[in-house]
This record gives C-alpha cells, sequence and structure tokens, in this order.
C-alpha cells in the first residue's frame, strides 16, 4: 500500500477503522488464537550501536551490564521453561551489531540454534546485521524466522541511529528473504516520530516481497539513561489505530503486540486483539525490560475467550 492510502484508513472515525480491520482479520484468520512467543537475551549490553531507545547500548549509561554469550545448558534450561508455560514460538536475541560467518560467536549459536530446534517451537533469532552467507547456515541450522526491526520510517531512522543506517537494515533483511527465512519485522511507536513517520514504516513494510511473516509493534519502554528516558507514553488509540491499519495492511501477517504491555490496561489490550493483533510476548522479561507475568496473561487471554495456539495464517 502506498502513504495516501495508509493515511486515509488511519485517519477515519476509530469505530470505522476498528470495524474494517475485524473484517479483514476474520477473512484471512481462522478463529481467535494468539500466539505466545517467549524472547530470551542471549547475549545482553555493551552494544556497539547508538539506538537511542535502547538500554543495551554502550552509548547510554543505563546500568544494564555487558554480559557473555549464554551457555547452551542456561538456554536450554529457558527454552524447556518457556515451552512448559505454552509458548509456541521461542526468540533469543543479541545485543551487538551483527555477526559473521567464522567467527567463533556465530558457530555458537548455530549450536544454540540446533539444540533448541529440537525442542518442538518455532525458533526466531535476532542477531543484527548479517548477510547471504550468515542467513542461510541459521536457516539450515534450524531458524524459522529472522527479527529485524526497521524500526520507524527511514527519514526519521537518522534521528535515533547514527552507527548504522536504514538500508542497513534493509540489506540484512533481503538476505533473510533470499535464505527462505521468514521475516519479523516492524517498529516501535513513542520515540518522538510523527504519525506520518509511523505510517510511513508501515508503507514499507506493506511493500516487502514477500511480506513480513510477523509484524512486532513496540511502544517504546524508555528506559532510564537512554536520551529518550523521557518520552511520554504512546496514546492507546493511537496505538490500535496503528494495530488496525497494520491487519488491513499486511493481512496475513502475526501483528505481535510487543513491548510496553505493562503500560496498557486489560480493556485496551482487549481493543489491540479486537483491531488485530494475534501474537505477545509472553513470559514475565523481555530482553532486559518488563512484561506481563505468564499467568496475567492466560487469565486475559481466557478472559477474553482468546485461544493461545501456535497456528499459522492459513
Ligand atoms: N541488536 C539486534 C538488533 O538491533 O536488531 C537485536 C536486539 S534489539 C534489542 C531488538 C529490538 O528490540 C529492536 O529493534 C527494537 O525494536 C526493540 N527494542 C529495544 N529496546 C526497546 C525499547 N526500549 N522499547 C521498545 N522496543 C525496544
Ligand atoms: Fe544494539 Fe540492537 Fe540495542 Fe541497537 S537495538 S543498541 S543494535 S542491541
Amino acid at each position: 500500500m502506498i502513504l495516501p492510502e495508509l493515511e486515509e484508513l488511519y485517519h477515519q472515525p476509530l469505530f470505522n477503522l476498528i470495524s474494517q480491520s475485524r473484517g479483514v482479520h476474520l477473512r484471512h484468520w481462522h478463529g481467535e488464537d494468539v500466539q505466545r512467543c517467549s524472547l530470551l537475551s542471549i547475549k545482553t549490553g555493551g552494544c556497539s550501536e547508538d539506538c537511542a531507545y535502547c538500554a543495551q547500548s554502550s552509548h547510554h549509561s543505563t546500568g544494564v551490564e555487558r554480559e557473555e554469550l549464554l551457555s547452551m545448558e542456561k538456554v536450554l534450561t529457558a527454552a524447556r521453561r518457556a515451552r512448559s508455560q505454552g509458548a509456541t514460538r521461542f526468540c533469543m536475541g543479541a545485543a551487538w551489531r551483527g555477526v559473521r560467518e567464522g567467527s567463533e560467536k556465530f558457530q555458537r549459536v548455530l549450536e544454540i540454534v540446533r539444540e533448541v530446534s529440537r525442542l518442538g517451537m518455532e525458533v526466531c533469532v535476532t542477531l543484527g546485521e548479517i548477510g547471504p552467507a550468515e542467513a542461510h547456515k541459521l536457516r539450515a541450522a534450524g531458524v524459522t524466522a529472522y527479527n529485524h526491526n526497521i524500526d520507524t520510517s527511514p527519514e526519521f531512522y537518522r534521528e535515533i541511529v547514527s552507527t548504522h543506517t536504514f538500508q542497513n537494515r534493509l540489506d540484512t533483511i533481503a538476505a533473510v528473504q533470499q535464505s527462505g527465512m521468514a521475516v519479523c519485522c516492524g517498529g516501535i511507536i513513542g520515540m518522538g516520530e510523527s504519525e506520518t513517520d509511523r505510517l510511513r514504516m508501515l508503507e514499507v513494510l506493506s511493500n516487502f516481497d514477500p511480506p513480513p511473516e510477523s509484524v512486532p509493534i513496540n511502544c517504546l519502554m524508555a528506559m532510564p539513561g537512554t536520551p529518550l528516558a523521557d518520552q511520554p507514553p504512546v496514546d492507546i488509540f493511537e496505538l490500535v489505530r496503528l494495530i488496525a491499519v497494520t491487519r488491513i495492511a499486511l493481512p496475513k501477517a502475526r501483528v505481535r503486540l510487543a513491548a510496553g504491555r505493562t503500560r496498557l490496561s486489560r480493556e485496551g489490550q482487549a481493543l489491540c486483539f479486537f483491531a488485530g493483533a494475534n501474537s505477545i510476548f509472553y513470559g514475565d522479561k523481555l530482553l532486559t525490560a518488563k512484561n506481563p507475568a505468564a499467568d496475567v496473561d492466560v487469565a486475559l487471554l481466557r478472559d477474553l475467550g482468546l485461544r493461545h495456539s501456535g497456528l499459522t495464517a492459513p
């Protein structure tokens, strides 16, 4: 879709917009299942990049300590726990700019992926910048989806990151697409960007070929010590509008209500699901930020009568 179409959708009266997105949702998704993905930081802190929102950047003093890559044992323990709590997808994130084939850390990540993929969950990794060689090896090791967010519009991106470019992000995504891994790609709202920036981000995502398999919509978790520490929270109706337009622009994508759910009420989250969100991060921790406790989420999905499986789009 192109920007003027997205703007027209976005600025309708809210209930018209939600009715339309609900219609699209029902045509493309059978039932009311909400996918639950667990996230584990396998390498935390000390990142060379200067992403203004991120507590793991070495450019900001946030109190997040630099840690080494987790051992196989620790990762497997976390993955088994996630599976026993009902997660159907396990995503592992690393705080570094990227990885290259031939490095020791890449070999260790491949070994971790091979073991985790035996547990029967979908395996997702977010390792920053990679090229075609790395993408092929990750796929062969058992990765089903690679997360690499574009985070915002191309225009606003340079205001929040200076150590790499929007084009670098697109190049990684192209390498992932060519390898045959699914692309998980979305962004963050609440960083000071305009509504046009948010819709430009959706314009870029909706023109991916193939379209992303999942689209995380994060609300900024304003982390103390980062340049964005004082950003005000996102208005719930702006979030609901963006989710609804995402559902219409990317009908077959899992739209993931990602970071920032701790600030949303149960009613606010219910509205997000009704507008088209059908995936959540699950488990009490994101990479370094807080997330609602697993039992609270299970109760919410149960109260709404939403099934929580790992079914994919037909
Ligand atoms: N280093 C890799 C990268 O940048 O792609 C992977 C890890 S990075 C932490 C993964 C994603 O987490 C970012 O692209 C961003 O969308 C999200 N994220 C990080 N910090 C956040 C925050 N404070 N609030 C909301 N989302 C955040
Ligand atoms: Fe590093 Fe990723 Fe955080 Fe940017 S978002 S500072 S690349 S960990």
